[in-house]
């Protein structure tokens, strides 16, 4: 029986096992939700839905750093110890640390990095908000970027920045928990329909971009 590899978080914010290399050599996943994922993350219905959107639509672009070509070895079955699950933590900072990821302190907050990519870093403070490499918020980001810096961030805390912060929302992903309450509040009545855009966690705002692909 393979052993499956320690866990690591993949660009698409899946944490992964790796089971298998396919016949490129490239590494097989499998996710939490047992699932097969190419390098970056991604299920092969995914990957499919891309391939032949790419193929109708030159200027397609998906949203994910993903750059696969093919499904090779995401279609196989393997055979792997069910029982070898690893105990993570629940808590999104927590799980980063058990995974070895940097850590660093801004201002007086300590965050982890959760994801590197060429366009955007996404760190994790411990009460779970997503922060840029500065420790701003997506909304605090958001606002920089429009050039209210100099009225509303006089805290010299605060580091002005113009950062992107891309936050993957794709199911079974650890970024994709608080969608998933906010779900679970909507279907218990607890929160009203024109509210879905509030903000999540420390503000992070859900976008465009941001749509959950299975
Ligand atoms: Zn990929
Ligand atoms: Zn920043």
């Amino acid at each position: 029986m393979p052993q499956l590899g320690p866990p690591v978080l993949l660009p698409s914010g899946r944490v992964g096992r790796q089971i298998a290399q396919n016949r490129s050599d490239k590494p097989v996943y499998l996710d939490v939700e047992h699932k097969l994922m190419c390098p970056h993350g991604e299920r092969a219905p995914t990957l499919m839905a891309w391939l032949s959107a790419e193929r109708t639509d030159p200027n397609y672009t998906r949203p994910s750093g993903c750059d696969c070509t093919n499904i090779d070895g995401l279609m196989s079955e393997y055979a792997y110890d069910h029982t070898d699950d690893p105990n993570l933590p629940l808590s999104l900072y927590k799980l980063l640390g058990a995974l070895g990821a940097e850590q660093k302190t801004v201002g007086s907050r300590p965050q982890r990095k959760a994801l590197d990519s060429a366009e955007s870093e996404v760190w994790v403070q411990p009460a779970g908000t997503i922060v840029c490499a500065h420790g701003n918020t997506r909304k605090m980001v958001a606002r920089m970027v429009n050039g209210d810096a100099s009225t509303r961030f006089r805290c010299k805390s605060i580091q002005y920045c113009q950062c992107k912060l891309y936050i993957p929302r794709r199911n079974g992903s650890v970024f994709a928990t608080t969608s998933k309450r906010r779900r679970v509040l909507r279907a218990k009545g607890g929160m009203a329909h024109g509210q879905e855009t509030k903000a999540l966690s420390g503000g992070a705002v859900a976008q465009v971009g941001d749509e959950v692909v299975v």
